[in-house]
């Protein structure tokens, strides 16, 4: 067979280099330094950053504080806040073409899936619109004829949001409009590596007509601008996504003020495929989940456990259709997988392959670098390792890379085994006719999300989130919107009834 399938450089023009500021109290702001973001595929400068220092930090900290204390956006009624969200809906349909083409030369995607990533994105602002007019307490009317209680949903105050360069709009979606719905005020950091669609929705937060201070925007490091996001006494709430050591971090140095914190961390997710399972559909979810995003995705169905009976045949399969998999240009709509992030991030990922194999796997498939034709050497071949034990790094670390480890079991116990034993708790996948096992494998694992004959499939009603160290807290759906809400009682007295707790003498 040919191992692959090659786009090699498209010609379409690039765009001018994409200019970044902070936007802090409604004023964009150059920073003292500013960094530039090297294309993944191609190269060459893409966008120019400034890079925050604490005092930007402290401004925009400051000017989210002010913002939610004086309750210009906190204390506006539910459907004022929602026609703005709305608005944004709109807004950023209108600009998918050019947030899509910046967020494909920052991050090395397809162009065909950024635009999927910041079209999508869209409907997450529409449902947190809705969700706005739903909040809703409590009422205890059955404490006595002199006694009436409620218990009140209120917005936590300032939040700090802090995003990874994977899906860089589509995480701030599934963050700031929840926020936003629930009345908070935000400090948003994006990756210093895919900061332009970050920037952009602040252009879009003022047309539709958010009040300054509401949203911050400050570029930059995680040290020190994430990590002032996460100390600093005048945030309420940090919310995360990006690796586990990180969200460990911020865990920590957020305990010091007590404030919560929502993590949305790595995965090491199985798919689970029994031998009466359609594996023809089930092969395909498989390539899909192996090399989307080119596998930098806390959802990459990164390692199969498949029956014994079947595991030989169902291989082949998906080493015969990853040939078919167009890797190369993301600027040319005909591609699938496009470039590694960084260098050095392409490095590690063929450490893990190489550790696998001097461990004792074979890798079937691939395994090492990939040149593009008039592109460069930033690419990874589709990869494919069996033999894998799950004792072995390759079964057990995220790789985040394109990138398959095959492992094999009996029973549906040693399969549920098998996935449970990892540290992460993100996803998991079982492929079966029988619903009995599907059923029963759903109960039995230990993940977030459980996707039974499909993978990867996502709504925004439908709540998201970690089990053990792939996060803590759920994001979009209800649960999304609940994250941001501090929840108070209000006991009140009906009349003077109660006599009182201090004797008077005589
Ligand atoms: P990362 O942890 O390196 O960085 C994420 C963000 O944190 C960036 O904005 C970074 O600047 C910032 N940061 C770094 N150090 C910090 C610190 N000390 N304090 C505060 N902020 C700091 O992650 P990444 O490489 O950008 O993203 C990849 C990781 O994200 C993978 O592990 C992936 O699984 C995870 N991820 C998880 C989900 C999910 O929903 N569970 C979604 C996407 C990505």
């Amino acid at each position: 067979m040919t191992e692959m399938t090659l786009i090699p450089r498209s010609r379409t023009a690039l765009p001018d280099v994409r200019i970044n500021r902070h936007w802090i109290d409604g004023v964009w702001l150059d920073g003292d330094a500013q960094s530039d973001r090297i294309s993944p595929s191609h190269r060459v400068v893409v966008s120019r950053s400034a890079l925050g220092g604490e005092a930007d930090d402290v401004a925009a900290i400051t000017a989210a504080r002010r913002a939610f204390d004086d309750g210009r956006w906190s204390r506006l009624p539910a459907k004022a806040r929602a026609a703005v969200l709305l608005k944004v809906a709109d807004l950023i349909e209108a600009n998918v073409e050019p947030m899509a083409l910046i967020e494909t030369l920052e991050s090395g995607k397809p162009i065909t899936q950024a635009r999927g990533e910041v079209a999508g994105a869209a409907d997450l602002w529409r449902y947190a619109a809705a969700l706005a007019r739903t909040i809703e307490g409590d009422s205890f009317n059955g404490l006595g004829p002199d006694m009436l209680a409620t218990v009140l949903k209120e917005p936590i105050g300032v939040v700090s949001i802090i995003t990874p360069w994977n899906f860089p709009f589509w995480i701030l979606s599934q963050k700031l409009p929840f926020a936003l719905a629930a009345g908070c005020t935000c400090v948003v950091k994006p990756s210093e590596m895919t900061p332009s669609t970050t920037a952009m929705l602040g252009e879009i937060l003022i047309e539709a007509g958010l009040p300054a201070g509401v949203v911050n925007i400050v570029l930059g490091h995680g040290q020190p601008v994430g990590a002032m996001m996460t100390a600093h006494r005048d945030v309420d709430m940090v919310t995360f996504t990006g690796s586990t050591a990180v969200g460990k971090l911020i865990s920590r140095t957020a305990s010091d003020t007590l404030k919560k914190v929502a993590l949305e961390l790595g995965g090491k997710n199985p798919q689970v495929i029994f031998p009466d399972a359609d594996l023809d559909s089930a092969a395909d979810a498989v390539v899909f989940g192996t090399y989307f995003n080119v596998g930098q995705c806390c959802n990459a169905g990164s390692r199969i456990i498949l029956h014994e009976d079947i595991a030989e045949a169902f291989t082949a399969k998906v080493v015969e259709l990853s040939a078919h998999v167009t890797f190369g240009d993301p600027m040319d709509p005909a591609t699938q997988v496009g470039a590694i992030v960084t260098p050095d991030h392409g490095a590690k990922i063929d450490a893990c392959v190489q550790a696998a194999r001097a461990a004792g796997a074979r890798v079937v498939l691939g395994g090492g670098p990939l040149t593009v034709p008039g592109l460069g050497a930033q690419f990874y071949r589709p990869t494919i390792v069996t033999g894998v034990t799950p004792d072995m790094a390759i079964a057990r670390d995220e790789v985040f890379g394109p990138v398959l480890s095959v492992l094999t079991f009996r029973t549906l116990d040693e399969a549920v085994a098998l996935c449970n034993d990892a540290d992460y708790g993100l996803s998991a996948g079982v492929w079966s006719e029988n619903i009995h096992t599907c059923l029963a494998f759903a109960r039995q694992v230990q993940a977030g999300t459980v996707w039974t004959n499909t993978w990867m499939d996502g709504f925004p009603e439908v709540t998201f989130g970690g089990m053990k160290q792939s996060g803590q807290g759920r994001e979009i759906g209800r649960n999304g919107l609940e994250e941001f809400l501090e929840i108070k009682s209000v006991v009140m007295r009906i009349g003077r009834t109660r006599g009182n707790w201090v004797r008077q003498p005589g």
